[in-house]
C-alpha cells in the first residue's frame, strides 16, 4: 500500500518503520531499493549496525540490507536475532552512527518490516525518513569499487551487554532475596534471546511460555492482546506465580498479569511506574501522548511532577523526553521508557522495574496497582473524507476554543472537562476520525465520546459534506 505524498516521493514509513508483506510489496528489490536507499543518506564513516527479530524472513531480509549497505561503501556490524531496545542499546554502546532493525514489531507474521535507529540510540524522527523516501525515488547508481567495498562483522555480544545494562539499573539484590515466580511469554518472539536469561539472572523462579523462537508464533499472535494471552491468564494463577509477563514480537512492549491472573491493561502499568519516578524524582517530567489515561496525570501531578503531551508515536515521544529531561515516559500499550537506562521503549526493563518496585515495597502486583485512580476510556469511530478533516478539527477547535476550558491540539483536538477528555484524532490510514473520551464514571466517559460524534457529525454538515 502506498501513500502518496505532496510531492512525487512515496512514503514508505509509518509511525513505526516500514511495514508490509513478505512476497508481496516485501521483495528482495524493494529491499535492496530501501537500503540502497539507507546507504546514500548515510555518509561513510562509522559502521551502521544491523539487527532482527524472530521472523521467519527476518535473516534473509538482513542480509540483503548488510550485503546492500556493505556494497555501497558501509562498514556493517550485524548483532543477530534481538529486541528492537537491544538493538538500541548496541547502537550506542559499539558507537555505530545508525541502526537498521528489521521487524515487524506486533503485526501477524506474514509481515516484516524495516525501521532505523539514529548514532544516540533514539529511533529517526519524520525527516530522515524523508530524505531516505526521496532517495528511495531517485534510481540511481550504489555500488563502489571492489577496493572501498565495506567489512560485514558479526557481534555475538549483543544480547549480554543488554542484559548487563539492564542488571545495572535495578536492585538485583532486593528481587533475588523476594525470589519471586514469574511466568513468562515470549510468544515465540525476540525476547527468546534475552528476557529468560535476565529473569534467571534477577533470582526468579520461571515458568516460560513459546520460549523458542518461531516466525510462524505457534503460540498466539505477537500483539500481547488480552485475547492472545489466555494461556498466561490461565498460567499464573495455575502455578501459584506472583505475576505474569508478555512481550510483543520485538519486545520494545511488556503487558502483565496480576497473581490473581488478572489481565493489567498497559495504562496500568505505565500510571504506577510514573509514580514511582516522580516519587523517585521530585517535580521530575513525564512524558506520554495525548492518548494517554488522565490517570498518569492524576498521579504525577499529585506528587508535584508534571506531565508533558505529545503526538502519537514512540519516536516523538522520546525525543520530547530529551528535550525535557524526562524521568519517565511512555504509550498506554506497555511501550514504557526509562531514560535512565535508555530513550528507547523497554519491554525487558519494563519487566525488570515492576519486580523491583514490587520486591522493595514487599507488594503483590494486585495491591501495587489497586489504589491507581481507575478510568474507563471508550473508544469510538466516525467516517470523514479525508480531504475534510483538517478543516472539520479546525472548526471543532475554535467551537472548544470558545466555549472555554483547556484544548489541547497537539495532535488532533484533545478537550479536557471536568471529569474527563474527549480527544479527536484523523486516523493515519482511513477515511475516518477516532474518537476518544475517558472519565472515572463509564456512562460519562459513554456520554463524552456521544457528545465527541455529535460534534463531529454536525462540523461535517456545515462543512457541507
Ligand atoms: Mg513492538
Amino acid at each position: 500500500m502506498s501513500r502518496g505524498d505532496h510531492n512525487s516521493r512515496v512514503r514508505l514509513f509509518g509511525t513505526n518503520g516500514i511495514r508490509e508483506v513478505v512476497g508481496e510489496r516485501l521483495t528482495p528489490p524493494f529491499v535492496v531499493r530501501v537500503a540502497g536507499a539507507i546507504a546514500r543518506t548515510t555518509p561513510i564513516g562509522p559502521p551502521i549496525l544491523v539487527g532482527r527479530d524472530g521472523r521467519t524472513s527476518s535473516p534473509a531480509i538482513s542480509a540483503i540490507v548488510a550485503s546492500t549497505l556493505a556494497l555501497a561503501g558501509h562498514r556493517v556490524v550485524q548483532v543477530g536475532t534481538l529486541p528492537t531496545p537491544a538493538i538500541q542499546y548496541n547502537v550506542l554502546r559499539l558507537q555505530a552512527q545508525l541502526g537498521v532493525v528489521v521487524t515487524a514489531s506486533h503485526n501477524p507474521p506474514e509481515f516484516n518490516g524495516l525501521k532505523c535507529i539514529a548514532g544516540d540510540g533514539l529511533e529517526v524522527l519524520r525527516p530522515v525518513e524523508e530524505a531516505i523516501e526521496e532517495a528511495v525515488s531517485r534510481e540511481e547508481g550504489l555500488a563502489v569499487r571492489y577496493d572501498a567495498v565495506g567489512e560485514v562483522v558479526d557481534d555475538h555480544q549483543g544480547a549480554q551487554r543488554y542484559v548487563d545494562g539492564i542488571l545495572g539499573q535495578v536492585d538485583v539484590a532486593a528481587i533475588q532475596r523476594a525470589h519471586p515466580r514469574v511466568v513468562l511469554d515470549c510468544g515465540n518472539g525476540a525476547s527468546v534471546v534475552t528476557s529468560p536469561t535476565l529473569l534467571r539472572r534477577l533470582g526468579c523462579r520461571l515458568v516460560t511460555l513459546n520460549g523458542q523462537l518461531d516466525g510462524t508464533f505457534p503460540g498466539h499472535l505477537s500483539e500481547p492482546t488480552p485475547e492472545n494471552l489466555a494461556d498466561l491468564v490461565r498460567t499464573v494463577p495455575a502455578v501459584g506465580a506472583d505475576l505474569g509477563v508478555a512481550h510483543d514480537g520485538d519486545a520494545d512492549r511488556a503487558v502483565f498479569v496480576d497473581e490473581k491472573g488478572t489481565y493489567l491493561p498497559g495504562e496500568r502499568i505505565l500510571t504506577l511506574l510514573a509514580q514511582e519516578f516522580v516519587r523517585r524524582h521530585p517535580g521530575g517530567v513525564v512524558v506520554t501522548p495525548v492518548s494517554a489515561s488522565q490517570s498518569v496525570e492524576d498521579v504525577v501531578r499529585a506528587l508535584g511532577g508534571e506531565v508533558v503531551y505529545t503526538r502519537v508515536g514512540s519516536p516523538v515521544v522520546t525525543r520530547e523526553m530529551q528535550r525535557r529531561h524526562a524521568v519517565f515516559g511512555g504509550e498506554e500499550n506497555g511501550g514504557l521508557i526509562f531514560p535512565a537506562f535508555q530513550l528507547a521503549r523497554d519491554g525487558a526493563m519494563t519487566a525488570a522495574a515492576v519486580l523491583e518496585l514490587l520486591a522493595t515495597r514487599g507488594l503483590t502486583l494486585s495491591e501495587a496497582v489497586k489504589d491507581l485512580p481507575a478510568y474507563t476510556l471508550v473508544k469510538e469511530k466516525v467516517p470523514c473524507p479525508v480531504d475534510k478533516r483538517e478543516a472539520v478539527l479546525e472548526a471543532l477547535a475554535a467551537s472548544a476554543t470558545r466555549e472555554g476550558g483547556r484544548v489541547v491540539t497537539l495532535d488532533g483536538l484533545k478537550i479536557f472537562v471536568e471529569d474527563g477528555w474527549l480527544l479527536l484524532r484523523p486516523s493515519g490510514t482511513e477515511p475516518l476520525i477516532r474518537v476518544f473520551a475517558e472519565s472515572k464514571q463509564p456512562e460519562r466517559a459513554r456520554a463524552l465520546a456521544r457528545d465527541g460524534l455529535e460534534r463531529v457529525g454536525a462540523a461535517l454538515a456545515a462543512l457541507g459534506a
